[in-house]
């Protein structure tokens, strides 16, 4: 895996071209040449938990920090032509809250009894916010918790915030990716590092096309000009946003802008 250099996120497609939104230099961002055409869109529906008697289980993060999250764990997956777009944001009390702190010591299922019944769903990928618990983050059955309190030791190149990166590390599992502990990686423990192998994507990539809910974003952009030709502008818009959050700078994400931003 290459470190981001500008030469390197650069893709020619026959009729379009590409380039990485945002690149700064010693971060974690590159998409291996993986072009608007090969992105695949998946649908992430975020849950910022509140809970007034249990303050592990109440996160203080806002919609602005879930944007900011979500602009970063996409630039990390844009390495595997992935992209998480923001199905839905519930700000929800947590379920059974009572005697949380103590029940997580010793069985991490506490967690998804936290789960609100109303917000479940299988075809999504969940991520639930919360203050506290004993790992920055984990990944139970494909169902992903992330504490504020995340903490992380820095590697080289690795992301400048652990919540983003305890979040597209829970991804990774969620994609069924296992643990590798190679200092700079994704998928190593307690590191802030961001990158995925060759075989780390293949793998994803593979998850990710087994889910009949996750979708080619060139079939997404067709839907959306499909809907829009038939005066379906709250539908077409809807499909327009979930392009805009793939981290590439070309014209169909450009046009997924304009669209997304005029639609009423
Ligand atoms: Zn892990």
């Amino acid at each position: 895996m290459k470190p981001c250099a500008p030469s390197s996120v650069f893709c020619i497609l026959s009729f379009t071209f590409c380039l990485l939104t945002t690149c700064p230099a010693a971060t974690q961002e590159t998409t291996n040449g993986f072009a608007f055409a090969d992105f695949l869109l998946a649908p992430l529906r975020v849950h910022l938990l509140t809970a007034t008697n249990e303050a592990a289980a109440h996160t203080t993060l806002t919609s602005n920090d879930v944007t900011r999250i979500l602009g970063k764990v996409n630039r990390v997956w844009a390495q595997a032509g992935i992209t998480f777009y923001l199905e839905s944001l519930r700000i929800e009390p947590a379920a059974n809250t009572e005697g949380f702190r103590e029940n997580v010591k010793t069985n991490t299922d506490a967690l998804l009894r936290l789960r609100p019944e109303s917000s479940k769903g299988t075809n999504v990928f969940h991520v639930y916010y919360l203050k506290q618990f004993g790992p920055n983050g984990i990944c139970i059955r494909g169902i992903n918790f992330v504490k504020d309190t995340a903490s992380l030791r820095a590697v080289e190149g690795g992301l400048d915030e652990p919540i983003p990166r305890v979040t597209s590390h829970e991804l990774g599992h969620a994609l069924t990716l296992p643990h590798r502990q190679d200092v700079t990686n994704l998928l190593a423990s307690g590191m802030s590092g961001g990158w995925l192998n060759e075989m780390e994507i293949k793998q994803a990539r593979e998850s990710a096309k087994k889910r009949d809910w996750i979708q080619p974003a060139p079939e997404v952009l067709q839907k959306a000009d499909a809907l829009r030709r038939a005066k379906k502008a709250d539908d077409a818009k809807k499909l327009w946003q979930r392009i805009t959050h793939i981290p590439l700078d070309c014209e169909s994400t450009r046009l997924a802008r304009v669209r997304a931003a005029e639609a009423k």
